[in-house]
C-alpha cells in the first residue's frame, strides 16, 4: 500500500490506527472538510483470515482489501495516510504532536486512537500458525462456515459460554478443559443437557493434516479428531502510545476472570483526556468489524463537533476584538 506526504501540519485531527474504525473515522472527518492524517501500521486484527463476515453487503471480503478500499475512500475526501508506526503521542499548545517510529512527526489539533487489540493466544503447539483460519473465537465472524463439523473449545474463562454458543452451529461440540478453571456443577449440567462432551484433559498439540486441522493430541496421549478448535484469547488493547497522555488501560473482567484490556471512553469515543478519543477494538474488545466502523464514524462527529466549537470560540473572540 502506498504511503503519503504531509506538507501542512498541524491537522485538525491526527487518526492513529487505520483499521476500519480508524478509516471510518477519516471519511467522516474528511467529508466534514477536516484535515486529518491518519498513522497506519498495516497489521489489523483480523488479517489471519482470508474472509471477513456479517458486514452488510460486503460479506466474505478479505480483511486487508476492506482496508485496501477504506483507505480509497478516506483519501477521496482527503484524509492523508501515513505508512508508519505511532511511537509516542505529546501534548503541544495547540494540541497533539505524534512522534514515528521513523524519526518523523505529526502534529494536530485532536487525537483519535484506534490501534486495536492483540489477541493473546493459549500456548499449545501448532495453535498460533492456524489462528483465524481453523483456529477460532467467534461464531459470528466464522461460525457457519463449520456448521455441522467437530469443533472443540479450548478451556478458557469463556469455554462453558463459547461452548453453547458453538453448540448453535453444530451438534459435534467438546470442551476441553485444558488449564482452565473447573466447571461447576450446573455449568457441567447445562453442557451435558445440550449434548456437549466435556474432556477433563491438558490438550498437548494441534494435529494438522493437508494444511487443516484434522484434531488435538491429549497429555495422556490420546488423540482427539476434530475440523476446528475455538479459543478464548486475551484481548490486550494496542494502547501504549496513550500512556505518556495519563490514560491507562482498564481491565475487562467476567465472572471474577480478567479478559483483557480496553481504554475507556464515553459512547462517542472521548476518554478522560480532553482532546483524545479512541474507538473500535480498543475501547470496545468486542466490537465486530461494523461495529468498530460505527464507533469510527461516531469519534469522528464528535471530533468534528468539539472543533466547530474550539472554531466559533475563536471567531467570537476575533470579532470582539475587532469590534469597534
Ligand atoms: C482472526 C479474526 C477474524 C475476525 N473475523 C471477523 C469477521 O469475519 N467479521 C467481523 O465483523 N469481525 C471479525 N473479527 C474482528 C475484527 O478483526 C475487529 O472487529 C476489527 O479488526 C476492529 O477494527 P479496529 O479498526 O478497531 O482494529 P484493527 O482492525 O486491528 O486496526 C488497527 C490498526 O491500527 C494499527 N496500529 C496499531 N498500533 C499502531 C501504532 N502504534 N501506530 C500506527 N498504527 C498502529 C494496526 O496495524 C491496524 O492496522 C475478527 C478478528 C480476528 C482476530
Amino acid at each position: 500500500m502506498t504511503s503519503d506526504t504531509v506538507h501542512h501540519t498541524p491537522v485538525d485531527a491526527i487518526v492513529v490506527g487505520g483499521g476500519v474504525a480508524g478509516l471510518s473515522a477519516a471519511v467522516a472527518l474528511g467529508r466534514s472538510r477536516r484535515s486529518v492524517v491518519v498513522v497506519d501500521a498495516g497489521d489489523p486484527r483480523n488479517a489471519p483470515a482470508a474472509h471477513s463476515h456479517n458486514y452488510l453487503t460486503r460479506d466474505g471480503e478479505s480483511p486487508l482489501e476492506l482496508v485496501r478500499l477504506g483507505r480509497d475512500e478516506a483519501r477521496h475526501y482527503g484524509a492523508h495516510i501515513i505508512d508508519g508506526t505511532a511511537r509516542s503521542a505529546t501534548r503541544t499548545e495547540s494540541g497533539f504532536e505524534i512522534s514515528l517510529a521513523d524519526g518523523s512527526v505529526v502534529q494536530g489539533r485532536r487525537l483519535l486512537v484506534t490501534t486495536g487489540l492483540t489477541d493473546v493466544l493459549p500456548d499449545i503447539p501448532g495453535l498460533a500458525e492456524r489462528w483465524g483460519r481453523d483456529v477460532l473465537h467467534c461464531p459470528y465472524c466464522h461460525g457457519w462456515e463449520v456448521r455441522d463439523r467437530a469443533i472443540g473449545i479450548v478451556g478458557s474463562a469463556m469455554a462453558q459460554h463459547q461452548a453453547q454458543m458453538w453448540r448453535q452451529l453444530t451438534e459435534h461440540v467438546t470442551v476441553f478443559a485444558h488449564t482452565a478453571p473447573e466447571f461447576t456443577d450446573e455449568e457441567l449440567q447445562r453442557l451435558a443437557a445440550r449434548g456437549i462432551d466435556v474432556v477433563d484433559e491438558e490438550i498437548a498439540g494441534v494435529e494438522v493434516d493437508n494444511d487443516a486441522i484434522v484434531g488435538v493430541t491429549l497429555s495422556d496421549g490420546r488423540q482427539v479428531r476434530l475440523d476446528a478448535l475455538v479459543v478464548g484469547p486475551s484481548f490486550t488493547s494496542r494502547a501504549d502510545i496513550l500512556v505518556s497522555l495519563g490514560l491507562g488501560t482498564t481491565e475487562m473482567v467476567l465472572d471474577d476472570h480478567v479478559l483483557g484490556t480496553y481504554i475507556e471512553a464515553d459512547p462517542v469515543g472521548a476518554t478522560a483526556v480532553p482532546g483524545v478519543w479512541v474507538a473500535g477494538n480498543v475501547a470496545a474488545p468486542m466490537d465486530t468489524v461494523v461495529a468498530a466502523a460505527a464507533a469510527g464514524v461516531k469519534a469522528g462527529a464528535a471530533i468534528n463537533g468539539d472543533l466547530i466549537e474550539e472554531d466559533v470560540r475563536a471567531a467570537v473572540e476575533r470579532a470582539k476584538s475587532t469590534a469597534p
